[in-house]
């Protein structure tokens, strides 16, 4: 069991939205405080963006070969 209340839940499922800036401010804002004091989900954060920018490393030709 974990120590959060109701109204401080976890962010993994949103960071994925985060990282690419597809959420609304009034959802930004509370995962950007969520991450600044959850080691957790801030290093679930790290993942995303690792992730992605591996992605981003590749091009349509590697994928498709
Ligand atoms: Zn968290």
């Amino acid at each position: 069991m974990t120590a959060d209340r109701g109204d401080d839940p976890h962010v993994h499922l949103l960071l994925g939205a985060y990282v690419l800036d597809a959420l609304e401010a009034e959802e930004s804002g509370p995962v950007a405080r969520h991450l600044q004091r959850c080691g957790a989900c801030a290093a679930s954060y790290v993942e995303v963006v690792e992730a992605l920018s591996l992605l981003a490393l590749l091009n349509v030709d590697d994928l498709l070969e």
